[in-house]
């Protein structure tokens, strides 16, 4: 790469935002290895040419020009695109153009720095004269991740409709990869199964999707559904059951935290996640409250005009939401005669949890909304552990440690905090072992209320 240059802050406008991604090659960083190529599957169906990137083969870079302040995940992202970059220019050579990309990457607001990655990124991306031109496509939690604007606007609501499918079978993958593994009867047959099933449910995603042949896909599903339930020993008894909260890309990022579910299966445990909808009807349920609360508001102050323009937004926000629910208790009961999968918590229920003591409140807003309640609700539902998985220094998680940790002493149910950064923290495997071994006691104790 040449080397950097002066810094144009004219571009954190002019260079984020929401672009049009016909022409473009659409860059997407990897979270959750299914779910991102499962999406990915889906924007090519609707005609948008799309790549996941490679991760963490450019952490060097991302360490080297960010300051190391930082939140981990804006390191690894910003590793991911400037070693896509460089090595598209390195194939391409004097063909490279930068203008023929647009990188993924969206926002939250609120009081966390998530909402600053992209305009991070911009800076660091434009310290590169042949970069300057590669747009950052940036979807906020302002407009509950409205894809308006990338592509024609007859096609929008299908691809949000077909992309939030797409994420509501990621995690039915997902939890189907954690049901069996640690009961497989070859070791490394889950592993591979779901690979496989990966690609799969992407072919059927970029076939059926454009039509919206939930249907179709939903078939495929029960077939890759009938495959992994053949891998599963039923002579293993049932183990431990933990669940996991946290930072959404640490805890679905496999490298990241350092194949965390893979080390608490190691000493014994079968682990849930939370889920991406889960962070995806957070959004949406939130855009539903606070316009909600606007219109109290105007009514209480007698300012008629605005009421037409907030009920409107009530009533595309409340489409989101109830449209979502639907469509994910439909999968989820669809595969129920199938497969027992944990379903997924529901944010009203959630917000529930945290009124009922006034733990936390949704006005405050971030994933500790989430992840308190997730936690007593694991707790409630009889899960053997809770483990908080979160970047170092992450605030939302930080806040989220030290309001449970007295509750979970309180309801005797182990916890434990894992926050990473791109070092290995020695003491973390013993850490995890003991967590394990006290889980272990738990579920002797009390079982664990989920039949397999
Ligand atoms: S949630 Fe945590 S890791 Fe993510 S931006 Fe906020 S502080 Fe950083």
């Amino acid at each position: 790469m040449e080397s950097p240059k002066i810094i144009n802050f004219q571009s954190l406008t002019q260079g984020v935002g929401r672009f049009n991604f016909k022409d473009k090659t659409c860059l997407i960083p990897q979270m959750n290895w299914i779910g991102c190529h499962l999406l990915a599957a889906v924007f090519r169906g609707y005609g948008i040419k799309t790549r996941v990137m490679e991760t963490c083969k450019g952490l060097d870079l991302g360490k080297e020009y960010t300051s190391g302040k930082e939140c981990y995940p804006c390191q690894i992202t910003t590793g991911d695109i400037l070693y896509a970059m460089k090595e598209e220019k390195e194939r391409l050579g004097q063909a490279f153009n930068a203008e023929s990309y647009i990188y993924f990457m969206p926002e939250a607001d609120g009081p966390c720095r998530f909402g600053m990655y992209n305009k991070y990124q911009r800076i660091i991306l434009d310290r590169f004269p042949e970069l300057q031109k590669l747009k950052i496509g940036a979807l906020s939690t302002n407009d509950g991740y409205s894809l308006a604007g990338i592509i024609d606007d007859s096609r929008v609501r299908d691809l949000r409709k077909t992309s939030y499918f797409s994420l509501v079978v990621g995690d039915i993958l997902d939890r189907l990869l954690w049901r069996i593994r640690p009961y497989e009867s070859t070791a490394g047959a889950a592993d591979a199964f779901i690979e496989k099933a990966t690609h799969h449910m992407g072919d059927a995603f970029e076939r059926f999707g454009p039509d919206k042949d939930f249907d179709g896909i939903l078939r495929e599903l029960d077939g890759v559904i009938h495959e992994g339930k053949g891998i599963v020993d039923p002579e293993i008894p049932p183990k431990p059951f933990i669940g996991i909260v946290g930072e959404i890309y640490l805890r679905t990022h496999v490298q990241a935290n350092q194949d965390v579910i893979r080390v608490l299966e190691r000493y014994g445990a079968e682990v849930v996640n939370a889920s991406i909808c889960e962070w995806a009807n957070y959004t949406s349920y939130d855009r539903l409250r606070e316009a909600k609360a606007r219109l109290r508001l105007c009514l209480r102050q007698f300012r008629l005009g605005h009421m037409k323009e907030i009920l409107r937004e009530i009533a595309g926000y409340a489409g989101d939401f109830y449209y979502q629910k639907f469509r994910q208790k439909k999968t989820y009961k669809h595969i129920a005669s199938l497969i027992d999968l944990p379903e997924d918590h529901d944010i009203g229920h959630l917000e529930a949890i945290l009124k009922e003591k006034d733990l936390f409140s949704f006005e405050v807003g971030t994933e500790a909304c989430l992840s308190i309640s997730g936690i007593v609700s694991y707790a409630r539902e009889g899960y053997n552990g809770v483990v908080n998985v979160y970047p170092f220094t992450c605030m939302p998680s930080t806040i989220t440690s030290a309001i449970v940790k007295p509750i979970m002493n309180d309801l005797g149910v182990p916890y434990l905090d894992t926050p990473y950064d791109s070092s290995v923290q020695p003491g973390r495997e013993a850490a995890i072992r003991t967590f394990m071994y006290q889980a272990e006691q738990h579920f002797k104790r009390h079982g664990r209320k989920r039949q397999m």
